[in-house]
């Protein structure tokens, strides 16, 4: 069975102590979530220690929101995934839109940090989705497998265990913006496929596809009802831990 995540990306959101905050009430609530759901909370990398701590030897898992594409060395301002793994982190979101629109983030770059995330033992929430132009010129298949061809062809079926992948229009991130139930299952659907012509239905079928893009608690149950739809990447729903937790129960 495919695992279900939650995972929620805090962006440049919270200070230190806020943060603390937030990972404390997230775990006082996790308690009333399934067990079969992974709570991840990826936070600004200067929250991870004190947030690793806070999570430690529970159930919440913690994940940066981006990594370096180089392993050590003179990279001024950058942060190694030994670094992440350092502080105990068992993931990292990568090429998330924000990213791709504001840092230039390439998909040349993303195979290199994907690379280096899965030798350092980290799990990878690889990012993909169209914008509302594509969507509008139905454009997002393409863009969608042409992200996934670019990147993820790149790794094995056994890499591809330790890769999720989140489906984030960017149309419907932080603008309230939702796909439909229906919009999303369908391109997830499309998204599997696009695994399981590489890697085989086995492998497609294990994956975890997240939906990301203006989800909360009033629309989480109708977007995890869908075959293909296994959890979601939750932006500004995250930063409240009642709002998190009550996706996290839509299952
Ligand atoms: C995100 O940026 O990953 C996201 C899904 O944001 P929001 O939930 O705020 O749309």
């Amino acid at each position: 069975m495919r695992k279900h995540i939650v995972a929620g990306n805090w962006k440049m959101n919270t200070t230190v102590p806020e943060g603390i905050a937030l990972a404390e009430a997230v775990v006082a609530k996790s308690a009333e979530v399934p067990a079969d759901v992974q709570l991840i909370i990826a936070t600004p990398f200067t929250h991870l220690y004190p947030c690793g701590k806070a999570v430690e030897g529970t159930r919440v898992a913690l994940s940066a929101e981006n990594c370096a594409d180089k392993a050590k060395g003179a990279y001024t301002g950058e942060i190694s995934v030994d670094m992440l793994t350092s502080v105990g982190c068992e993931y990292t979101i990568l090429g998330h839109s924000e990213r791709r629109q504001y840092y230039g983030e390439t998909d040349e770059k993303l195979v290199e940090k994907t690379r280096l995330a899965l030798a350092a033992g980290l799990k990878v929430i690889l990012c993909v989705g169209e914008n509302l132009e594509e969507r509008e010129a139905e454009k997002h298949f393409d863009v969608c497998k042409t992200q996934i061809v670019n990147v993820l062809y790149n790794f094995t079926a056994e890499d591809m265990k330790n890769i999720v992948i989140a489906y984030e229009p960017v149309w419907a991130i932080g603008t309230g913006k939702t796909a439909t139930a229906e919009q999303a299952e369908e391109i997830h659907a499309f998204i599997r496929k696009v695994v399981a012509d590489k890697f085989g239905a086995e492998v497609a079928d294990e994956m975890s596809i997240l939906y990301g893009g203006s989800c909360k608690p009033s629309n989480a149950k109708e977007l995890f009802a869908m075959a293909d739809i296994d959890g979601g990447l939750i932006g500004g729903a995250a930063l409240k831990a009642d709002d998190f937790i009550g996706i996290a129960l839509s299952f």
